[in-house]
C-alpha cells in the first residue's frame, strides 16, 4: 500500500495540474449529487414558509357557501407578484373590486412544474414530486394525486372542463388524460410563428373565447408563458418582462370581455395566479425574494369576495380555493386550504 501512495505521490508531483483536475472532478461528482439531493429532491427538505395557513372548509362551511357556476384561472408563468407594479388595466378592472395578494409564496424549489402541479393537486412539491423533466416526458404516469379537474369530475358527471396552455407540460404531464368532459388545447402547435411567445399566448386567449361559443365549462385553466420567457432572458421587472406582462394583461382582457358579452361574469369566479417570479438577473429555481413571490387575485360577482388582501397564500392552496368556490369538499389528503379573509362566507380574522 505504501508503495502505491509513493508512486501516486510521485506521479502527482510530476503532473500537478492534471492531479488537481482529477481531484476536482471527483469532488464534483460526489458533491453535486449530494447537494442536489439535499436541496432539490429530498422530501425532508421543506422550507417552513411553505406551510399553508388556509382554512379547510367543513361540511357546515360548504352548506353556507355561495356557489359559483364556474371558475376561470389565468395562469401567468413567471410573473411573481409583479402585478400592480406596472400598468395592467385589464388585471385592474377584473380584480380591483376583488381580493389581491401579491405576496404569496411559491413551492420549494421555485420551479414551474413543482408549482403548477401543487396548484392543481392541492399538495406540496415534496409530496407530488413532479419535476419539469417528468412533466415534459411522462403523461401523469405514477402520480398519486388527482388534479382538481379529476376530483371535481368524480361527483359531477356532466360537467366539462377546458385547459389551454402555452407551456406543454402542464397539459401533458400534470393534468391527467381521460378525464370525462376534459378538453386540452396546446396553443404552441397551433401558431405558425412559434418563435413568438406573444402569438402563442394570444392563441390561448382566442381558444378560450372560441370555446365559450359552445361550452360552459366548470373549470377553465389558461396558461400564459411569455412573461417567463422574458424573465429568463433579462430578469424580474426589466423592460421586456413588463412588456410581456402587459401583453398577457391584454389577453386576460380579451377572455374577460368574452365572458362579459355573454353575461357570464356574475356566475364566474376569476382567478389570476403565477407559479414563481424571477431573479433580478433572470431565471428562477432559487430562493431570492423575487423568485419566491407569487400572485393570487380573485374576483367574483356574488358578493362574497372580501375586498382587499387575503391572508397567507402558498401555491398549493389554489386547489382548495377552486373547489370551495364550486361548493365541493376538498379531499382529505390536501395540504392546503382557503386563505383567510378571501371569502366572507368563511371565518374571518
Ligand atoms: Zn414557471
Amino acid at each position: 500500500m505504501n508503495e502505491f501512495f509513493k508512486k501516486t505521490g510521485a506521479w502527482l508531483e510530476k503532473h500537478v495540474v492534471v492531479g488537481i483536475l482529477i481531484i476536482a472532478l471527483l469532488a464534483f461528482i460526489v458533491i453535486v449529487p449530494c447537494v442536489y439531493k439535499e436541496y432539490c429532491t429530498s422530501p425532508k427538505t421543506f422550507k417552513a414558509d411553505r406551510v399553508s395557513e388556509g382554512i379547510v372548509p367543513t361540511d357546515e362551511d360548504l352548506k353556507n357557501a355561495v356557489k359559483y357556476d364556474r371558475v376561470v384561472i389565468f395562469g401567468v408563468d413567471g410573473a411573481g407578484g409583479y402585478f400592480g407594479q406596472c400598468d395592467t388595466p385589464n388585471f385592474d378592472r377584473i380584480f380591483s373590486e376583488g381580493n389581491i395578494n401579491l405576496n404569496g409564496v411559491s413551492q420549494y424549489p421555485t420551479v414551474s412544474s413543482q408549482n403548477w402541479a401543487s396548484m392543481l393537486y392541492g399538495v406540496t412539491a415534496q409530496k407530488h414530486q413532479i419535476t419539469n423533466t417528468q412533466a415534459s416526458l411522462l403523461p401523469h404516469l405514477g402520480v398519486k394525486y388527482p388534479s382538481v379537474f379529476k376530483t371535481y369530475a368524480k361527483h359531477h358527471k356532466d360537467a366539462t372542463y377546458f385547459s389551454a396552455v402555452d407551456w406543454i407540460p402542464v397539459n401533458y404531464g400534470i393534468i391527467e388524460n381521460g378525464i370525462k368532459g376534459m378538453t386540452k388545447k396546446y396553443a404552441k402547435s397551433m401558431v405558425k410563428d412559434d418563435g413568438s411567445e406573444y402569438a402563442i399566448d394570444k392563441k390561448v386567449a382566442e381558444l378560450a373565447v372560441e370555446r365559450l361559443e359552445k361550452h360552459r365549462d366548470a373549470i377553465t385553466f389558461l396558461h400564459f408563458d411569455c412573461v417567463d420567457h422574458a424573465g429568463h432572458g433579462v430578469g424580474y421587472g426589466s423592460a421586456p418582462f413588463v412588456a410581456a406582462l402587459q401583453e398577457v394583461d391584454r389577453d386576460m382582457g380579451i377572455v374577460y370581455d368574452a365572458y362579459r358579452e355573454k353575461g357570464l361574469v356574475e356566475g364566474t369566479l376569476f382567478i389570476c395566479v403565477s407559479d414563481h417570479g424571477h431573479a433580478l438577473t433572470g431565471g428562477h429555481g432559487g430562493e431570492e425574494e423575487t423568485e419566491k413571490v407569487v400572485t393570487l387575485a380573485v374576483a367574483g360577482g356574488k358578493g362574497n369576495i372580501v375586498k382587499g388582501t387575503c391572508g397567507k397564500y402558498v401555491t398549493h392552496d389554489l386547489a382548495s380555493v377552486i373547489l370551495y368556490a364550486l361548493g365541493e369538499k376538498q379531499p382529505a389528503h390536501y395540504e392546503g386550504g382557503v386563505p383567510k379573509n378571501l371569502f366572507s362566507t368563511l371565518e374571518l380574522e
